[in-house]
């Protein structure tokens, strides 16, 4: 404590004496010149008083005693000397010390001061009231002014653009500055912060600036080319449309007129020109159907749908829509959907159906003899669904297997050159899968057949959670014998076993005639295949030892007289539905002669709509006059108009004259006022005056899923996707008459 006192005061001293010099030094002369007159006058006076006798003793003390003090006095002083000169040389030392670190500073400021100013980066330091305190050169440069003429300003670019502003936690503020400089508009980067270097003094603004005009560009540059991209993109999906809707205008005349001349009667040589005229024209309406398709998945333009839909019909349906392909080459063709799976999943069905068709389709095309099956089970993942098509084909080579995936590519050129195709198909389906985000997987053996896999994600519906569609039978303790053969099969007998029926399965009609008798048997299932002679010497037989009996028939051959002795018939591919209800009668209900399922689609067929009376709005003539052909010689009355606004005309006239169209076939895209806009008009009038609701079917090539919808919302009834031929006309009109649209 006292020495800190002693040394404080000190210091104190010591910056007196260094501020005032002048002062310090009259002090000091000061002292010193009354210590020593002080001592001289009391040396003189005390000598010279009149009672200092001398005495030489005392005067030899005295004397003595004095050089005792100044020899005391000098060693004193001998010693601070020492003490003196060894703090000096510590001091000097000291001082080395010092001036060799300031030095180290010098540098190292020097350092980063050249650091600084060299920086690529701007950095511009700014006092409390905006002035320049410091700039480094790149600043400068780009200010082109010299730092003294910047220091002490309140210089600032002019700014073009100002872009985001953000903070961070630190405090910083980043933000993006368009400015404008002497060597042109800058995009700047800018880091700014307060930092106080001295308490109590104000705070200086620290601004480093990053020149990111170049990046700024580019991506300005790059998203201007994705936007012209695009546009482009779009453009050229207009264009394909376009192009292909008149590529298909043309094309639709000449299958159609094919077809008409196809009816007239003809040499066999001139059919076999017509036929081959109208199947090159369908190959090449299917051509353009792919590319259309595969420039649209390409484009990004593939919207999936998520609707519930039954998987059940989905597979069947496609089953029985390639039945005719499948049996015309004597191939079997079957489904089997795993019941464990939910009735109903949500998903695009549409997209799903497409994909299926082509393997399927791929399935049949590339196989000679046997069949194709379509088997559906869960897959590996949860929610995921597999879709087998398996077909006893010519198979696929093992360096193929991953090529024929990618856009035109095909097995081999001598398989293509027999087949066909464009190699389009499994391009386009791959990416339909990918997009569900699913994926396909090939297994195949050259010579042995292929399997390809499709593994897709379908969430069950909440409404499809519920009990199944059919109920299903029970089978539990009951034989069934199946006396057949082939991929359908054994596709049946997995289903019985399934239900709980003990299921034997024989393909031999000796073995099943002595298996019969065996014992008694609930049902017996023979296929139609193994002739007509040996399928009803079966039945006779069956008599006796099965109480139902019942044969398989395809669609061509359920029109074929059957024994009596069979309680009735299923048709081949197997609905499951068809199948359970079946085996769920009892033997006094079904009757020996014969109650066949009720076919669905003929009692529609068997009612052709006759004598209607249609307009017809179809701009391009030969298209017109198909139209006409094919309806006339079905027997109905025709009128033509050529466009929107003729085909409105005459909708009105006929309607005001009492005599109103039985029915109007609408094509969409039409000069003056398209289809959409007509119908709508039509339904307006119609509100309007509560009059009758006249049956409007859409003609249409295009089979956009957007475009079916604009075509219900206008509130059309249906639509034909052309190229039309007599069939589809005639089941069309079925389908109307069936739905009591139409007053036959
Ligand atoms: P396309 O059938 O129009 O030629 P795809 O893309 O559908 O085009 O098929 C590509 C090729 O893959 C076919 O040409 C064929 O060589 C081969 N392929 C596809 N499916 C099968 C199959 N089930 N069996 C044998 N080969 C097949």
């Amino acid at each position: 404590m006292a020495m800190g006192r002693t040394f404080r005061i000190k210091v104190r001293m010591r910056r007196f004496r260094r501020r005032y010099p002048k002062t310090a030094f009259a002090i000091r002369s000061f002292m010193i010149f009354s210590a020593t007159f002080g001592a001289a006058y009391g040396f003189v006076s005390g000598s010279r008083s009149e009672n200092s006798g001398y005495d030489p003793n005392a005067f030899a003390i005295g004397a003595s005693f004095l050089f005792a003090l100044a020899c005391l006095g000098l060693a004193t002083l001998s010693m601070r000397l020492r003490f003196v000169n060894k703090r000096l040389r510590t001091l000097a030392a000291h001082n080395e010390v010092l001036i060799d670190r300031n030095w180290e500073l010098k540098e190292a400021e020097e350092r980063a001061r050249s650091l600084f100013e060299q920086q690529g980066d701007l950095i511009v330091l700014r006092d409390h009231q905006g002035r320049i305190t410091f700039a480094n050169d790149a600043y400068c440069a780009l200010a082109g002014q010299a730092r003294s003429a910047l220091i002490g300003t309140r210089f600032d670019f002019d700014l073009l653009e100002q872009g985001d502003s953000a903070r961070e936690a630190s405090g910083t503020r980043i933000h993006d500055q368009k400015i404008a400089t002497p060597l042109g508009a800058r995009w700047i980067a800018w880091r700014e912060g307060y930092v106080r270097l001295d308490a109590g003094q104000p705070a200086e603004l620290q601004s480093v600036g990053r020149d990111v005009t170049d990046r700024t560009e580019t991506e300005r540059a790059l998203s201007d080319a994705r936007d012209q991209a695009d546009a482009a993109n779009r453009a050229k999906s207009r264009f394909l449309a376009m192009a292909s809707h008149e590529i298909r205008t043309p094309l639709n005349g000449i299958i159609g007129m094919g077809g008409l001349l196809l009816d007239t009667t003809l040499t066999p040589e001139q059919t076999t020109y017509a036929r081959a005229v109208k199947t090159s024209g369908e190959a090449l309406m299917a051509l353009i159907e792919e590319l259309l398709d595969y420039s649209r998945i390409e484009a990004g333009k593939l919207d999936l749908e998520q609707r519930p839909f039954a998987l059940f019909t989905l597979i069947e349906e496609i089953t029985e829509l390639l039945a005719p392909r499948a049996q015309a080459k004597k191939l079997e063709i079957a489904a089997y959907v795993d019941e464990r799976l939910s009735l109903e999943v949500i998903g695009d069905a549409a997209r799903l159906r497409q994909v299926l068709l082509n393997l399927a389709g791929n399935a049949i095309k590339f196989t000679a003899s046997g069949g194709v099956a379509l088997i559906v089970e869960p897959g590996i993942w949860p929610n995921e669904i597999s879709f087998l098509v398996r077909d006893t084909g010519i198979g696929i080579a093992p360096e193929a297997q991953s090529r024929i995936f990618r856009e035109f590519e095909q097995a081999d050129e001598r398989v293509a050159r027999t087949y066909g195709g464009t190699g389009l198909g499994l391009a386009i389906s791959e990416r339909i899968v990918n997009r569900m985000g699913g994926r396909i997987t090939l297994e195949s053996e050259p010579g042995k057949g292929s399997t390809f896999d499709v593994a897709v994600p379908l969430a069950a519906s909440q409404a499809g959670a519920g009990p199944s569609a059919f109920p299903s039978p029970d089978l539990a303790g009951k034989s069934i014998l199946l006396i057949a053969d082939g991929i359908e099969a054994s596709l049946i007998a997995r289903r019985l076993e399934r239900w709980g029926g003990q299921t034997c399965m024989v393909s031999d009609a000796s073995v099943a005639e002595a298996l019969l008798p065996e014992r008694s048997w609930h049902a017996v299932l023979i296929d139609r295949a193994l002739g007509p002679g040996v399928v009803d010497r079966l039945g006779e037989v069956a008599r006796a030892h099965a109480a139902q009996r019942l044969v398989l028939l395809t669609s061509s051959s359920r029109h074929e007289k059957i024994s009596a002795a069979f309680t009735g018939f299923l048709v081949k591919p197997l609905r499951a539905a068809s199948l359970a209800a079946r085996l769920a009668l009892t033997p006094e209900v079904a009757s020996p002669d014969l109650a066949p399922e009720p076919p669905v689609e003929s009692t529609a067929g068997a009612v052709p709509a006759k004598g209607l009376s249609i307009l017809v709005a179809e701009d391009n003539e030969i298209n017109a006059l198909l139209m006409r052909s094919l309806l006339s010689k079905l027997g109905h009355r025709v009128v033509i108009a050529v466009h929107g606004e003729a085909a409105l005309e005459s909708w009105l006239a006929a309607s005001s004259a009492g005599t109103p169209y039985d029915l109007v076939l609408m094509d969409i895209q039409m000069p003056q006022l398209d289809g959409i806009e007509a119908t709508e008009r039509i339904r307006a009038h119609e509100a309007a005056t509560g009059g009758r609701h006249t049956p409007i079917l859409a003609l249409t090539a295009n089979t956009l899923v957007e475009d079916r919808y604009a075509c219900f919302e206008a509130g059309m009834n249906g639509f034909l996707i052309k190229p039309l031929d007599r069939e589809k006309l005639e089941e069309a009109l079925a389908g109307l008459a069936a739905s009591r649209h139409l007053a036959v």
